[in-house]
């Protein structure tokens, strides 16, 4: 690259001249013409399209400059210059298209097809604001907008408009499209659909909106409060929204390859990640039977070429809609749906397993694994929960659909670019293989005894330490000591993943401190979270911590225990908190979390995991072994059949053990009355005590015990960082590389070219 040319002729400045803003312009031209250049026409028979309400891609610039190869030669060039790449990284916004880990996952995939030289395009929303922006106001969340759209930027605005009709009134879809430059390999798309007319003005105080103004809010925002029915009418309309307008795309783009519709499923597999854009099922139905099909071969077709990710168990999270509300948004849906269930009732009767129950709802899930040629979970765990419980009555229907990927993260970001550090040190030992074959990780074994190996480790630890500690002082204003155990949980906040036990911990340590128990050694407890508006309790918990943050700020209590809740976690903070974590939480109550992915990049980037037999805790366990992670709590069958029996009593053990009595009580005492709102606290006690529905209290001495156990390994130096060596070496499973060509092999069986396959 040539820099000063480029900024000759954009600006007619010198390198050093230039401001940021023209700096970062420039190279997102540059980046986006290589990208053009590398692109191929895709003149295969059958392409992948990967179907999803949110992808949370992080920032794109200095990602793209590492797949393109040429990161190292931008920086030093810039370097030459006396400009900083940092600088830009910095300026550079993040896309908000995305919540947490489904809409993280949904990226990693998009990196790994076009990495993998796999012909496969993502079709999602462009949403103007995204999620909120978080921001703590008295020890709050409050919601803002994040309008991270400029014009800065790597979208494209494209000619392809597709109508689209609601119950009132047809309106415009509008393709963006943003390339996917995959690492040295080929170059895919990821679409993303707009309401022509969308109008940022109707947003009033905080993010509040006429939710019924549908032809000017569509993207506006992802996940709309859906509290009420108006909010319910606006995510099915969005949903649809953008099913339509992909389904549009997906039968253009097949004709124009030759396909005759009802061999769609030789030209196009669907993947549709979540229920959220199950709806493409019967809008394929309906555009295809439109275009000449009869009912069944219209039908065929379009279940033939649909295949369906399951990422969670939660009854409150596996979407159903009522025909009530489906016929207010989309009523020409409707007839497909009815002769969908008609079809399954005949075939196989019985209730459970119906797509539109006895209360006239339509039960997402049971839809798409009907109307589709697989179902997948997304950790061993889960899809045996789903095979035993979750999706039972349907598994016996058709057991052959049903098949496990456990999900991955692409190392490009999670490694390459959060950890240079890290990934120059393994590069140095093993060679850089790792960067497109995760088990190449495991040749790091060979170092696990030599002293000079771990040695480094540690540095590179603790200079990710000091860091994340300058960076928190800076964005952030709080002082942290990276001598401290730096202990990290950051996720979206639901009470399932249990952030309100990790919170009483922290009070059950503040109490000993204040008793003159001093630990060993100090710990930082980090926190990011953001909780959906609507929800109450996890707002509460938010709450709580950042209360316990104030407090433990305490002069006499912070020298060995601070708390830190990060505002606004997203993926740039998950880049800066992951490589410097020593102890990883993934606390959930088993059986709960499908997956996890954080779990992974913590564990790439070798630190230890504290956590329970849930997701894919399961397998990093089986591949580190007993000495290598801190495993507690109940496991998964004892957790489902204490549900099944009804029998938990967080009162009792409430009641029963002390130690839990005096954390809980704690949290209505008159030390966090003074810092606290009263409201919320008595709230988040009662629900504890009252409720606690995702059993904390049974976990819970368990979790102290396992968790000191953890801190004082921590001390034994040579030992622990062994234990990071190991969970580096042997995350390579968890490449979504890996993921990807399982998906490839048992579910798209999409060409690789032989130029495409650089990896096995
Ligand atoms: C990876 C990631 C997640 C998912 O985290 P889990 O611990 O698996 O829930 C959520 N948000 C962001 C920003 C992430 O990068």
């Amino acid at each position: 690259m040539d820099l000063t040319q480029i900024m000759h002729t954009e600006y007619g400045k010198s390198v050093g001249e230039c401001t940021k803003d023209e700096l970062y312009r420039a190279l997102v031209k540059y980046t986006c013409t290589l990208a053009e250049e590398k692109r191929k026409p895709y003149c295969g028979k059958k392409k992948l399209y990967y179907l999803s309400a949110e992808f949370l891609i992080g920032k794109l610039l200095s990602c793209n400059l590492i797949n393109l190869g040429i990161y190292d030669s931008v920086k030093a060039e810039l370097a030459s210059h006396g400009r900083d790449l940092t600088e830009l990284e910095e300026y550079e916004n993040e896309p908000s298209l995305g919540n947490g880990g489904l809409g993280r996952l949904a990226a990693c995939f998009l990196d790994s097809i076009a990495s993998l030289g796999l012909p496969g395009d993502g079709i999602g929303l462009n949403y103007h604001f995204g999620l909120f922006r978080q921001v703590f106001r008295e020890n709050e969340q409050t919601a803002e907008p994040d309008r991270w759209l400029t014009d800065t930027g790597w979208l494209r605005k494209t000619d392809t408009v597709y109508p689209i009709r609601l119950r009132n009134g047809t309106v415009q879809a509008r393709m963006y499209d943003l390339a996917v430059i995959g690492y040295e390999n080929c170059v895919n798309t990821l679409h993303l659909f707009d309401l022509e007319g969308v109008d940022e003005d109707i947003v009033g105080e905080g993010i509040s909106f006429d939710k019924t103004d549908i032809a000017h809010n569509l993207t506006l925002f992802l996940y709309p409060d859906d509290s009420d029915e108006n909010g319910r009418i606006l995510r099915i309309c969005q949903q649809y929204f953008m099913v339509s307008a992909a389904a549009q795309l997906i039968l253009a783009e097949a004709e124009a390859r030759g396909c005759r519709l009802y061999d769609l499923p030789d030209y196009a597999v669907i993947q549709i990640n979540d229920t959220h854009p199950a709806m493409v099922i019967p809008e394929l139905i309906r555009l295809l039977t439109e275009r000449g099909l009869d009912t069944d071969d219209a039908i065929a077709a379009a279940c033939g070429a649909c295949a369906y990710t399951n990422h969670t168990i939660l009854a409150e999270a596996l979407e159903k809609w009522p025909i009530r509300y489906l016929k207010k948004a989309v009523p020409h849906l409707v007839p497909v749906m009815e002769i969908l269930d008609d079809k399954v009732r005949r075939k196989y009767g019985g209730e459970e397993t119906a797509i539109i129950d006895r209360e006239d709802v339509v039960h997402m899930a049971h839809m798409a694994v009907h109307c589709s040629v697989s179902t997948n979970g997304v950790a061993s765990l889960h899809t045996e929960i789903l095979k035993k419980e979750a999706l039972a009555p349907l598994y016996r229907l058709c057991p052959e659909k049903f098949n496990n990927k456990t999900n991955g993260i692409t190392f490009r970001r999670w490694l390459l670019h959060c950890n240079p550090a890290l990934t120059d040190f393994l590069t140095g030992h093993i060679g850089d293989g790792f960067r497109t074959d995760g088990e190449e990780l495991r040749k790091l074994m060979a170092y696990r005894d030599d002293t000079t190996t771990l040695d480094g480790l540690m540095r590179i630890k603790s200079d990710s330490k000091k860091a994340l500690a300058d960076w928190l002082y800076r964005k952030q204003g709080v002082k942290c000591d990276p001598d401290s155990v730096f202990d990290i949980q950051i996720k979206r906040l639901h009470e399932y993943k249990r952030q309100q036990m990790n919170a009483l911990y922290v009070i059950h340590k503040y109490l000993e401190i204040r008793e003159g128990r001093l630990p060993e050694r100090p710990v930082t407890v980090i926190f990011g979270a953001k909780a959906a508006p609507a929800y109450v309790i996890a707002q509460d918990i938010i709450h709580l911590i950042l209360c316990l943050q104030t407090l433990t700020g305490d002069p006499a209590v912070r020298p060995y225990l601070q708390t830190v809740m990060v505002e606004n976690y997203n993926v740039s903070a998950a880049e800066k908190l992951i490589p410097a974590c020593d102890i990883s939480e993934q606390i959930s109550l088993a059986s709960k979390e499908a997956s996890g992915t954080g779990n992974m990049k913590f564990m790439l980037n070798g630190a230890v995991t504290l956590g329970t037999e849930d997701g894919a805790n399961v397998e990093i366990h089986r591949l580190v072994g007993d000495e290598n992670i801190y495993i507690f709590g109940d496991t998964s069958t004892v957790v489902t059949a204490r549900y099944k029996a009804g029998s938990y009593s967080a009162k009792a053990y409430y009641e029963e053990v002390p130690m839990i009595r005096r954390a809980v009580d704690f949290i209505i005492g008159p030390e966090l009355a003074k810092i606290g709102n009263p409201v919320r606290l008595r709230r988040l006690y009662d629900e504890l005590t009252g409720k606690d529905w995702f059993m904390t209290f049974p976990d819970f001495a368990d979790y102290v015990k396992t968790r000191e156990k953890a801190y004082r390994d921590y001390g034994i130096r040579p030992e622990w960082a062994k234990k990071g060596l190991v969970n580096i070496a042997m995350s390579g499973y968890f490449s979504s590389d890996r993921t990807i060509l399982e998906y490839n092999r048992d579910i798209w069986h999409l060409d690789r070219s032989p130029e495409q396959i650089h990896s096995k």
